[in-house]
């Protein structure tokens, strides 16, 4: 991909482990070293392939990262921790986490398609039959095929065994009628995995199936939502007698539910892997820009002061979801599975994402930093953080009844 060489590929100032904190993440877990020589090895290949900036403006931006993509996945930077017969390396945990946060210090994006690579990719890997993985995990990794998550509905969200899409089986194929919503990049997909309704009068979470639906057909229409950030990230898509072929099914058919937890396991998993690293990046920005506001007399010391106190307050805390996410690396890989433990992670998450867009908006307006076009974009964005991949208040009740034993 044509790039220029404007993205920081170097260390941050100080050095990786002044930015990233201390290298021991809990007595059980094995220590994370700075000059692991993957690192190394990743470092110098991100050197030799710089990436210009993202682009604000969202057709650029999705193409700008699906280049990214492909570019990873041509040296084969994709799906680390796929096994090796699925096209990955085999990595442990460890790698894992390294990989995600020597992205997120290199300034670069992650591979783009993410709800194949982190959700269905994984999902088809346990549920689906062989045929499935050959037809499409190679696409998941290589980026030649997008995805996108056909849960929610209008009347479905967070009590997602409400969802009424139904499939029925006609001939050699399932015709599917409903309608999903807050899909995300919808109208870059080229398939949609829907949870749908497949044991006419079926009720709650009995009678499901995740279905692979390919989004470019007549019965299949993607209608974008603008939203307050001025992005159109998310989608209406609307089934009218939606083909998808009889044996396109991940998991036994009526058995969908199933496979639609073990999705959640990744997709609460995966915020994990990287999300701290990209915060104490943007952190460690905000102080620099705050600093320099300082020096020019466009801040006073009382304000700058104030502002250095929260974040050092939130540096702290992204310390603890660094550990959370790492536990969560480890049993992700493990095979044991996150089980609630991903709530805990999604919960830190969420709620530090928002507040670091907080962070970084007041101290643009209360210290006179240059206001950037990404820090309004971040500021907006970041308000979803607490809603997307099930919201704070659902995260809280899983963790109340199945980590407390609290009574529902
Ligand atoms: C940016 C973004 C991207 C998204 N991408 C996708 C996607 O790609 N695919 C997809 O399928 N979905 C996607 N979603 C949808 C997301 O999963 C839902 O918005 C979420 O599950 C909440 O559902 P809802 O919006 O229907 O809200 P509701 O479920 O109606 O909730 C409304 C409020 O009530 C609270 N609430 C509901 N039930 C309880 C309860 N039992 N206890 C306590 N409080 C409760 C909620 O916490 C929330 O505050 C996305 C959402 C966002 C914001």
């Amino acid at each position: 991909m044509t790039t220029s060489p404007t993205a920081s590929t170097s260390p941050a100032p100080g050095g990786t482990a002044t930015l990233l904190g201390h290298h021991v993440l809990g007595p059980e877990l094995p220590a994370v070293p700075y000059d692991h020589p993957f690192r190394a090895e990743f470092r110098g290949w991100l050197q030799q392939h710089p990436l210009g900036p993202e682009p604000l403006e969202q057709d650029a931006r999705i193409a700008h990262r699906r280049a990214w993509h492909r570019e990873l996945a041509a040296d084969g930077w994709v799906g680390l921790h796929w096994p090796v017969e699925h096209g990955g390396r085999g990595a442990d945990a460890l790698t894992q986490f390294m990989y995600y946060e020597e992205l997120a210090l290199a300034g670069a994006p992650e591979p783009a398609n993410t709800p194949g690579l982190i959700l269905l990719g994984p999902t088809l890997m346990v549920h689906g039959t062989e045929e499935l993985k050959k037809r499409f995990l190679p696409g998941i990794l290589a980026g030649d095929e997008a995805w996108c998550q056909g849960f929610s509905e209008p009347d479905a969200g967070s009590d997602l065994a409400a969802v009424r899409t139904r499939a029925e089986l006609v001939g050699d194929e399932w015709v599917v009628n409903g309608q999903k919503i807050w899909t995300t990049f919808g109208q870059y997909a080229d398939l949609v995995f829907v949870l749908c309704r497949t044991t006419p009068g079926s009720e709650r979470h009995r009678g499901l199936s995740l279905l692979v639906v390919p989004a470019d057909q007549p019965g299949v229409t993607i209608r974008a939502i603008k939203q307050i950030s001025g992005d159109e990230e998310f989608c209406e898509v609307f089934l009218d007698d939606a083909r998808a072929p009889r044996d396109w099914v991940v998991g036994e058919v009526g058995q969908g539910w199933a496979a639609a937890m073990t999705l959640f396991q990744f997709e609460r998993g995966d915020q994990g892997y990287t999300d701290h690293a990209r915060m104490l990046v943007r952190l460690a920005g905000v102080e620099r820009r705050l600093a320099e506001s300082e020096t020019a007399g466009l801040v006073s010391s009382v304000r700058a002061a104030t502002a250095r106190a929260r974040h050092r307050d939130l540096w702290v805390r992204i310390q603890g979801l660094r550990l959370l996410n790492y536990r969560g690396a480890v049993l992700a890989t493990s095979g044991e599975g996150l089980g609630a433990v991903g709530s805990m992670t999604n919960l830190v998450w969420g709620e530090l994402e928002k507040e670091l867009g907080a962070a970084v908006a007041e101290a643009v307006g209360a210290c006179g930093l240059r206001a950037g076009r990404h820090d309004t974009h971040e500021r907006l964005h970041t308000r979803a953080a607490s809603i997307y991949s099930g919201t704070s208040e659902i995260q809280r009740n899983i963790i109340a009844e199945r980590l407390l034993g609290l009574p529902r």
